[in-house]
């Protein structure tokens, strides 16, 4: 055993497979629109005259400072007023002779820009396809073919995407989509991995962020522009959160089963999650419950001081992680076939590279929350505080509350969460070395040769 390897072998202790993750627990999915709406100075109009609030609010103190974004624009003027459609199945109807059918309607909104690429077009058009079979979507649809915004969809290439083989097909770790309101309208980008992963995997994931991005943020945004609300919908957590019971409800109503290992966290204990979300990234980082709009600087640091903590953990736990390559180095000298190490080699690869994309979020959302609260604290009138107290009590929120409610209502109702099934044989069978295997060497090793392992 080389010298240098005791220092990384310290953490090898406790490297519980719990620390393990997954590659398909993806925790930087869905990530939510950088704050592209926030540089927009609000109208003393911001609210309605029920909620008066002073013309000097200036909610653009709360806008991240290194969200890259497209140039933000004045809201346009707010459109007739939305009355929302039921948003039960019920609503979706079947278009009578002659009338245009409910994907013809969306599409007069929603414009695709498949880059004149074939494969972009096809594939928009089987995820819009695939998501217009979901009953929930039909009806958001019928929504937002009556009241959204003009909206583009198109992939991108989005930072920080890891490609995986979760189960020996391509996918991939990382952002899947984002969604950004340009002033008056709705741009979701997708992410353009999705185009080089399995059939599979693309058909079973896509259709819902479709409708996570353009039928839960798209529409309320859309929304909440004619509402002249944008800025404290953009910073209130309810749009994440509606968006994800959107995609999951979707995924689920389409074959019985969610992508998302995410969406049984959050059924577990709701509010842990989205408290756990915003220590994450940016965006969410910056985002505020209702009851933390009427107190948003010691919401914003308390968040700040779990935000530090986690990020510590995420070190050491990386630190673990990357111990096990050593080890797999020492077997392999000492005769145990190279190519057996093939696929833990790739998951131990997997696993650090999603540390390493996790920890720089990390860092942005800290670097984040802390330029906020100086600014709030450099505000002497509480300006941006009291904008947020008044516009969280803006009846369009109690709406998106009661939508929120019954989404979750339904998921739980109709959401039978899976047993945990035993790993898959093929990995023996292919005589590829398991990460419980590997410690098992390790453990047996280290006992009879204590002098190597110090
Ligand atoms: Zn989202």
């Amino acid at each position: 055993m080389p010298r240098r390897l005791a220092a990384a072998l310290i953490l090898l202790c406790a490297p519980a497979l719990g620390q393990m993750r997954l590659s398909v627990d993806a925790p930087a999915a869905l990530q939510a629109p950088p704050a592209s709406v926030v540089a927009a100075p609000l109208p003393s109009s911001a609210l309605t005259a029920a909620v008066p609030i002073p013309a000097a609010a200036s909610p653009a103190l709360l806008s991240a400072p290194a969200a890259a974004a497209p140039a933000a624009a004045q809201a346009a003027p707010p459109a007739a007023s939305a009355q929302s459609a039921p948003i039960s199945p019920a609503a979706a109807k079947s278009p009578r002779e002659g009338e245009p059918s409910l994907r013809e309607r969306l599409r007069a909104r929603v414009a695709f820009d498949g880059e004149g690429d074939a494969r972009r077009d096809a594939a928009l058009s089987d995820a819009l396809d695939r998501m217009l079979e979901s009953p929930t979507a039909r009806a958001l649809a019928e929504r937002y073919a009556a009241q959204g915004a003009a909206a583009t969809v198109r992939f991108e290439d989005i930072p920080g995407t890891v490609p995986t083989s979760p189960d020996g097909r391509a996918f991939f770790h990382g952002t899947r989509g984002l969604t950004h309101w340009t002033g008056d309208s709705v741009l979701v980008r997708l992410n353009s991995a999705y185009l080089d992963s399995d059939a599979h995997h693309r058909r079973q994931s896509l259709p819902a962020i479709l409708a996570h991005e353009l039928l839960g943020h798209g529409l309320w945004y859309s929304r909440a522009a004619d509402e002249n609300l944008l800025q404290a919908f953009h910073h209130h957590d309810l749009n994440e959160i509606n968006a994800r019971l959107v995609g999951w409800l979707v995924d689920h109503e389409l074959d019985g089963r969610m992508e998302e290992s995410g969406a049984w966290t959050y059924l577990r204990d709701p509010s842990a999650y989205t408290d756990n979300l915003k220590l994450r990234l940016l965006y969410y980082a910056l985002t505020f419950s209702g009851a933390e709009m009427s107190a948003p600087m010691p919401a914003l640091e308390t968040r700040l001081a779990r935000a530090r903590e986690r990020r510590a953990r995420l070190e050491s736990e990386r630190a673990n992680v990357r111990s096990w390559t050593p080890v797999v180095d020492y077997f392999a000298a000492e005769g145990v076939p190279e190519a057996r190490f093939r696929d833990l080699r790739a998951e131990l690869a997997q696993n650090d590279a999603s540390y390493a994309a996790d920890i720089a979020s990390a860092d942005e959302a800290i670097a984040g929350m802390e330029t906020v609260l100086a600014r709030f604290k450099a505000e002497t009138d509480g300006a941006s505080t009291r904008y947020l107290a008044a516009a969280a009590a803006h009846p369009m929120f109690a709406e998106l509350q009661r939508e929120v409610d019954e989404r979750l209502a339904e998921l739980r109702a109709r959401a039978v969460e899976p047993q945990p099934q035993a790993a898959p044989a093929a990995a023996a069978a292919s005589g590829q070395i398991t990460f419980d295997e590997l410690r098992r060497m390790y453990e047996q090793d280290r006992a009879r040769h204590p002098e190597r392992w110090r």
